[in-house]
């Protein structure tokens, strides 16, 4: 399939599993070829490469902190040494963890905004250094921005903060020909939501009008869109992959 990805280098944080996974079999089945980082389950990112060298694809497999300014920027010289170019970011990499306002502590919030935005912020200046016209990056946020609920404030404060960043970086990287934008992703069937109860899952599924929770797929065809030529006029956006859970 050609969908303008052919020659193309990918970078996908956290594509070991769920989400990251998805986008990384995704890009490369439209020609790309892509970095999986990770930064515990080598097992599962090589199975994730597995398949997509079995698919024909190329794939280069980084373990990388995104926290750890020092491990990203070395993964970005490893794309330098084995691609020589970089043409799309997904910052997909990101935790979660519910704590009610009275548990929140400073370890919390570090642990939180040092991945799911610092990590953000520093794969974007590696990135924006080698992107060129054309260049994507595509961040990975949440409808918890828009609709939350109890002991998501940490998260959902990340995942807002990285969205008006990307606005931000939108106009500063758009005279590059460069376009900065957001997926926000209702609930999806992953490790991160595995733990979740039976009713909260059904709560969810109620109150989206397409009565059902997500799949890793769902977000990837959005990501996949936003990587391609055709959103060439899209930047600075952020696009919902929810089932319409939160509407815009
Ligand atoms: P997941 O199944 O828990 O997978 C998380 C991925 O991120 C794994 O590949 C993990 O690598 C990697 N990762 C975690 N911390 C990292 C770090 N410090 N450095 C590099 N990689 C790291 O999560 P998911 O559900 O696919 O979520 C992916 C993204 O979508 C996250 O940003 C999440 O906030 C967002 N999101 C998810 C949902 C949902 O319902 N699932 C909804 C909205 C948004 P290892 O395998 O090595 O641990």
């Amino acid at each position: 399939m050609n969908n303008g990805l052919e020659g193309k280098v990918a970078v996908v944080t956290g594509a070991s599993r769920g989400i990251g996974a998805s986008i990384a079999r995704k890009l490369a089945a439209q020609g790309a070829k892509v970095v999986i980082n990770y930064t515990r389950n080598e097992e599962a990112a090589r199975q994730v490469a597995a398949d997509i060298q079995r698919a024909g694809g190329e794939v280069l497999i980084e373990r990388a902190d995104v926290a750890d300014e020092a491990q990203v920027k070395q993964l970005f010289e490893r794309v330098d040494a084995r691609f020589g170019r970089l043409d799309i970011l997904v910052n997909n990499a990101g935790i979660l963890e519910f704590r009610p306002l009275e548990a929140i502590d400073r370890a919390h919030y570090q642990r939180i905004m040092e991945i799911n935005l610092w990590g953000v912020v520093t794969a974007s200046q590696q990135a924006a250094r080698r992107l060129g016209q054309g260049g994507r990056i595509i961040n990975i946020t949440s409808a918890s921005t828009r609709s939350t609920f109890p002991a998501l404030g940490m998260y959902a404060a990340s995942k807002g903060a990285v969205e008006a960043f990307a606005r931000t970086l939108a106009t500063e990287l758009g005279p590059r020909g460069i376009t900065v934008n957001n997926v926000f992703a209702g609930m999806v069937e992953t490790d991160m939501t595995a733990g979740s109860s039976p009713e909260g899952v059904q709560a969810f599924v109620q109150a989206t009008p397409l009565r059902r929770t997500g799949q890793p797929e769902d977000v990837a065809d959005v990501v996949a869109f936003l990587a391609s030529e055709n959103s060439r006029w899209v930047t600075g956006q952020s696009i919902g992959a929810t089932g319409g859970v939160v509407m815009s």
